[in-house]
């Protein structure tokens, strides 16, 4: 298996979370795994969405690339909904 490389070595692919586009997750020099979305949108502004992840999920994505890779990346929670309230409630 090859060197990971920080900042070349594209250990993952996945969604952006902004645009949902591919995009490459890479090592930081510390060893943390991050993309930086190159896309943009279809009136041309940019989506400049990024995300970085911590020490222990970065090693799963090392390990699983190491693995030979096609474990699907950690997608970011999505925001939950906001509830609804309920307009039934007893009120007045
Ligand atoms: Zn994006």
């Amino acid at each position: 298996m090859a060197e990971i490389k920080p900042r070349e070595t594209v250990i993952k692919r996945c969604g952006c979370a902004g645009c949902g586009k591919q995009v490459q997750v890479k090592l930081n020099k510390n060893g943390c795994a991050y993309y930086y979305c190159p896309w943009a949108d279809e009136t041309g502004d940019p989506c400049n969405h990024q995300q970085r992840w911590g020490k222990a999920a970065s090693a799963k994505m090392i390990a699983a690339y190491e693995a030979g890779g096609d474990d699907p990346a950690p997608r970011p929670a999505p925001e939950p909904e906001p509830a609804e309230e309920s307009t039934n409630a007893l009120f007045g």
